[in-house]
């Protein structure tokens, strides 16, 4: 393991020159920090995102670039528009008009991802001038040249081995005078052309990096001082954890808790790399750390949600006492790429959830799975997950997360599969004052 520390800062961490500021002094402060992984400004990624839907009208369309140069040109008169980098941003700005106008014409998935990763090429720039100019010797550095992925526009999978020999030959020598600054969220296909990891994929593209440079640490900087019992903006008492084990935070991030990309923890988890999060905005504030173990490993640590849940629910009067049924299900599933999280039976029937959308659905997958039972789709649901430890070897754990819940029409629960979680959907218009309930209840302080 080196001696060299990750640092990632999130959309809000470097939205305009005086977030950048405070990222600056948190990496001054820490020299070790040897690489910094940024994201698109604020705003920016769903800027372009509508950009590349090519669905917008002229006039649309020119709002959106308007709004876009206004961010740039924030930053650079910040930076008091140095020549060459105004040019160069200004040059993206119209490159940027030009794919847009193409995709109002012809939308690919190959145009959206060009489009989409301008944000985190700005953002860099941007980034690297206003450390020179404090002094700060910094190196701007095209991710896309170690992150190699496969061609799948919008969720590329990143080629882990190609990305260790690349990072060794391309980005190691660059560390020994200089900060680098490199892109989250962003890739190139094999062809070259620019992949995206997924939206807030920039946690992911930074844990990979610190995997395959060995760091000690990898921090991610964002807009609240660590992981929190439940979402912040959701939930006011929730509160900040000071250190979570990589299970619990990984199921937090599967089930929903924004805060880290779902994917961010299995790199880290791989090479035992301790994660920290915290705010840049208040870097004194501490944060949370993520690691193997930890000194309490609570019976309720969090809770998280996930909206936008499809219950589906199978039929089939004969399945009762007859072989290959789920099989032939899931094989269905599993054949249209449709992945399915919770699952639960009875004699005649069985209920999945899809995180994909009703959209997943298609005609064709409908008319494969009619052929076997009776289909029944639910929209408008919520997935709530309650996050800890042990919690399928305690008595009484039901009897208090539905004793909180008593009012609610619950739709599905998921119990004992994970000693980490327990699950269950509502719906989603009782979302909000279930996670309230269940905190009071369950994570008073
Ligand atoms: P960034 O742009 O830095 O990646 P995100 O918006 O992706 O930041 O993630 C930070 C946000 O995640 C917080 O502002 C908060 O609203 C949300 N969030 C959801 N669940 C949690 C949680 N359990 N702890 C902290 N933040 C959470
Ligand atoms: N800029 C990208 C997004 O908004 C990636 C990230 O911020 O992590 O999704
Ligand atoms: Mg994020």
């Amino acid at each position: 393991m080196s001696q060299l520390t990750v640092a990632k800062f999130g959309g809000t961490s470097v939205a305009d020159a005086h977030a950048m500021e405070r990222c600056a002094a948190i990496l001054e402060q820490n020299p070790d920090t040897r690489l910094a992984v940024l994201s698109a400004s604020s705003g920016v990624t769903n800027i372009l995102v509508a950009l590349a839907s090519g669905e917008h009208q002229p006039d649309a369309r020119a709002t959106l670039l308007q709004q876009l140069t206004e961010i740039q040109q924030g930053i650079l008169n910040s930076l008091e528009k140095p020549e060459t980098l105004t040019r160069h941003i200004e040059d993206i700005l119209v490159y940027i008009k030009e794919l847009a106008d193409s995709a109002a014409i012809s939308p690919t998935h190959a145009l959206h991802d060009e489009i989409v990763a301008q944000g985190e090429l700005m953002s860099t720039r941007l980034f690297v001038e206003l450390l020179r100019r404090r002094g700060t010797p910094a190196v701007w550095f095209d991710v896309r040249k170690v992150m190699r992925t496969d061609d799948k526009f919008s969720r590329a999978t990143p080629d882990l081995a190609r990305l260790q020999a690349e990072v060794e030959k391309e980005l190691q020598p660059l560390f020994a005078n200089e900060l680098v600054v490199t892109q989250g969220f962003i890739g190139s296909a094999q062809d070259g052309r620019t992949t995206t990891l997924g939206r807030g994929g920039s946690d992911f593209s930074a844990a990979l990096l610190g995997e395959a440079l060995g760091a000690k640490a990898i921090q991610i900087w964002t807009d609240v001082p660590g992981i929190y019992t439940t979402d912040p903006r959701l939930v006011s008492e929730a509160r900040p954890i000071s250190e979570i084990t990589f299970s619990e935070a990984s199921e937090m991030a599967t089930f929903g808790a924004k805060v880290l990309h779902p994917a961010t923890l299995q790199p880290a988890v791989r090479q035992q790399i301790p994660v920290f999060v915290g705010s840049s905005k208040d870097p004194a504030a501490g944060g949370t750390w993520i690691r193997n173990h930890t000194n309490s490993q609570p019976l309720f640590r969090a809770l998280a949600l996930r909206r936008n849940q499809v219950l589906l629910t199978l039929t089939n009067q004969s399945m009762f006492q007859v072989h290959g049924f789920l099989a032939e299900v899931f094989g269905i599933l599993a054949k249209h790429k449709i992945s399915v999280d919770l699952i639960t039976t009875s004699v005649i029937s069985v209920s999945l959830t899809l995180d994909s959308g009703a959209e997943s659905l298609t005609d064709e997958v409908r008319a494969e799975l009619d052929k076997h039972c009776h289909l029944q789709v639910e929209e408008n649901l919520t997935l709530v997950a309650l996050i800890g430890n042990r919690m399928s070897e305690v008595n009484g754990v039901g009897t208090q997360v539905f004793k909180a819940l008593s009012e609610i029409n619950i739709r599905m629960i998921c119990y004992g599969a994970s000693a980490h979680n327990l699950c269950f959907l509502v719906p989603e218009d009782d979302a909000n004052q279930v996670l309230n309930d269940l905190h009071t209840e369950l994570l008073p302080s």
